[in-house]
């Protein structure tokens, strides 16, 4: 603890850091288009940066810089805050973190109008800084997606840290006595200013990592999801497919498939349009979805106009069943395009097998579709050789 900087010392390498932060907050932002978070958090930063200049080059503090200081250090809370909400897609409204900051800046102004001690000051700031701390922490750990528990738990172990802190502070500031003379004391007072630059260096590479989280999440999510259905598409089918049967074979269960072709699909492009098409075929998933899928299933655009369910764990007369009234329900419900209704069928082939792999099942399950569509359309056909 020997070296010692001095306000304004600690005042310029504050700035410096906080001003290098915001840069690449902002620049990050240019690149990374379409994250409402990365502005909300780049703008949260250059008002800590302004505030903390403002209040660390400003040692004896006039009251209106004073104030405007600390309702700036609110202001960039509340930015943060809802930097988080937004990023996580918890919808927290803006008014919530915005009456918090007012409610701080009208204490400020009390605080110059009828001077408390210093302690009560030291001990309210020290208050609101843990109001904003825990705020954060409950969002970040309680209403993030399961995915995002690591870069949001790292997010919140410095909002934890810091909250820490300030309650450490508030204990010397309550009893003076009780750490004098101690590195803790000299670590909590004169190096307050220094703890600020470094959790605020902290935060940003959290946020930074949640980003980068988010990201990478998204880009997985794109690449194994059909864009018109929203259904999972083939290559991530025969990932998770595959996966799935094996996973039956070991326990001795028997899987099934059924792969569904719809009928004269082409005539209906050809006749109504390729929009009407597409129409069908998302019109064609909600019809299955509607039904309710099994447990544990999986049901993934195959291809064009050809859609598999896997089925593990389920009796092959079941499946046989369930086929059935799929292949009925989409018959029954005509697809809406423009006003008019279309009407549309599908093939459906099944195949069930104990020790099969799932590329065997796929193809069962295929030459039992093209069986359907031999036998005229517009039924099931089961592959009892799987
Ligand atoms: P069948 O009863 O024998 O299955 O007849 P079909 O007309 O359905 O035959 P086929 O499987 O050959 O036709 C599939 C058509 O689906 C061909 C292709 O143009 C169309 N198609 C594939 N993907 C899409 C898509 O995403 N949107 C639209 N609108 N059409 C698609
Ligand atoms: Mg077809
Ligand atoms: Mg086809």
């Amino acid at each position: 603890m020997g070296i010692h900087f001095d306000l304004f010392t600690l005042g310029v390498i504050g700035a410096a850091i906080g001003i290098a932060i915001s840069i690449s907050f902002t620049l990050l932002g240019l690149v990374l288009r379409g994250l409402p978070a990365l502005r909300i958090w780049a703008s949260a930063f250059w008002v800590l940066t302004v505030a903390a200049l403002a209040q660390g080059l400003n040692e004896n503090g006039s009251v209106l810089s004073t104030i405007v200081g600390s309702g700036m250090i609110a202001l960039a809370n509340a930015l943060m805050l809802m930097g988080i909400a937004i990023h996580l897609r918890y919808p927290l409204r803006w008014r919530w973190p915005l009456a918090v900051v007012g409610l701080f800046v009208a204490c400020q102004v009390c605080v110059y109008l009828w001077p408390p001690t210093q302690t009560v000051s030291a001990l309210m700031f020290g208050a609101y800084s843990v109001v904003w701390d825990v705020w954060m922490i409950w969002v970040l750990l309680w209403r993030s997606p399961r995915d995002m528990r690591n870069t949001c738990g790292f997010t919140a172990l410095i909002f934890a840290i810091d909250a820490v802190f300030y309650l450490l502070r508030s204990v010397v500031v309550l009893f003076p006595r009780l750490l004098a003379h101690t590195p803790l004391d000299e670590l909590l007072t004169t190096w307050n200013y220094l703890f600020g630059i470094l959790s605020s260096f902290l935060l940003s590479t959290g946020f930074t990592l949640m980003l980068a989280e988010r990201l990478t999440l998204d880009l997985r999510r794109l690449a194994r999801t059909d864009g018109l259905t929203g259904l999972l598409n083939r290559s991530a089918l025969i990932e998770a497919g595959g996966r799935l049967v094996e996973a039956c074979r070991a326990r001795g269960q028997a899987c099934s498939v059924l792969m569904f072709d719809l009928d004269h699909f082409k005539s209906i492009n050809d006749g109504w349009g390729h929009a009407a098409g597409d129409a069908v075929l998302s019109h064609f998933v909600g019809v299955i979805r509607d039904l309710g899928l099994p447990d544990g299933s999986l049901f993934a655009r195959y291809g064009g106009e050809e859609f598999a369910l896997v089925l593990p764990a389920i009796q092959p007369a079941h499946a046989g069943l369930l086929a059935e009234r799929m292949r009925a329900a989409v018959a029954a419900k005509p697809a809406a395009f423009g006003g008019r209704a279309i009407n549309i069928t599908t093939s459906v082939g099944g195949a069930t097998a104990t020790g099969a792999d799932f590329e065997h099942l796929i193809s069962a399950a295929d030459v039992a579709l093209y069986q359907a569509k031999h036998q005229g359309r517009n039924r099931v056909a089961w592959n009892p050789g799987a």
